[in-house]
């Protein structure tokens, strides 16, 4: 009796355990053999299950290359069941783009893989990931259950290429969102994966940016030849403009705020300024503006002030 209890519960399980996940990930093709799951528009919340990301996967002759694994365990458990739906190839690497959790904190479900990432981002997950996990839980709830933050366990080589399954991948080390961002080209196909260091009618993030070396990075990118661009956020498409909008929004935002500093603004009332009417198409903007200034501000104010102390 208890033998066929557990045989049944060992084959109901799996039904269950996938009747369970509520993210529903449906892969679109951007080019041959290439799939993204395109993220909402948003802020984490427990409505969105903190899926407001871009992941994508490549199905090469060899396995599968995926790149970034979403928020969550769950999240990861949904995009390795998607890609099975596609092809019955195996996962054979993981490539994670920078440290923030919606691009990494789903690595669990893909344990048996080597996950690879720039020293940067291992280096950072491994010092702060439980931290951002803490976080993540309380943005989206339930969604995160079962998610603990599992650093990549291979280390890559910025400039590095490497060939897969007739796929030829470019790692090209950057900085700049972070102080490690690693885009991939596939030079095979032309897609271009940005990571965060490119968002398309999303609001750049800005926690832990350099922003001029942001813009320069970004200039370097934009020299590269590529087909078509996915960034970390918004929707793929088959040109730059993802570069050139997070270049001019991140141009403009670093002006603005060392204006405001040099007219003496404090920071409430440079976050509650009207925002210039070429940003209206950005999702997020007032809340992610306002978070922007609370980063960047106290320093750009320091480094306007400071001169002016000196002068005493
Ligand atoms: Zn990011």
């Amino acid at each position: 009796m208890t033998r066929w209890f557990l045989l049944l519960a060992a084959l109901v399980w799996p039904l269950t355990a996938a009747a369970d996940n509520p993210y529903e990930l449906t892969p679109k093709q951007v080019a041959d053999n290439t799939y993204v799951f395109v993220g909402a528009l948003e802020h984490f919340s427990y409505d969105n299950l903190g899926n407001i990301v871009n992941t994508g996967f490549i199905v090469t002759d060899d396995g599968v290359v995926v790149i970034d694994t979403g928020p969550s365990r769950l999240y990861g458990e949904a995009m390795r069941e998607a890609i099975a739906g596609v092809t019955d190839k195996p996962v054979v690497q993981v490539y994670i783009t920078h440290h923030h959790p919606d691009h990494y904190l789903g690595n669990q479900a893909f344990a048996d893989v080597d996950i690879g990432a720039l020293s940067g981002t291992i280096e950072q997950i491994r010092a702060i990931g439980a931290d951002l996990t803490t976080n993540m839980y309380n943005l989206v709830g339930g969604a995160m259950r079962g998610t603990e933050s599992l650093p990549p366990t291979q280390e890559v080589t910025a400039g590095s290429r490497v060939t897969v399954g007739g796929h030829e991948l470019e790692l090209i080390g950057m900085q700049g969102h972070t102080g490690a961002d690693l885009a991939i080209l596939d030079h095979t196909t032309g897609v271009l994966f940005a990571g965060d260091l490119a968002f398309l009618n999303r609001t750049p993030t800005t926690p832990n940016a350099d922003m001029t070396t942001w813009v320069e990075t970004l200039h370097t990118l934009s020299q590269r030849e590529f087909t078509t661009l996915v960034p970390g956020h918004g929707p793929v498409r088959d040109d730059a403009e993802a570069i050139a909008q997070t270049q001019a929004y991140l141009s403009w935002l670093w002006r603005n705020l060392n204006a405001a500093a040099g007219h003496g603004l404090d920071m409430p009332e440079v976050m509650m300024q009207a925002l210039p009417y070429r940003w209206r198409g950005l999702a997020v903007i007032v809340p992610e503006f306002r978070r922007s200034v609370s980063h960047l501000y106290p320093d750009i104010e320091a480094d306007v002030l400071e001169p002016v102390a000196g002068q005493k």
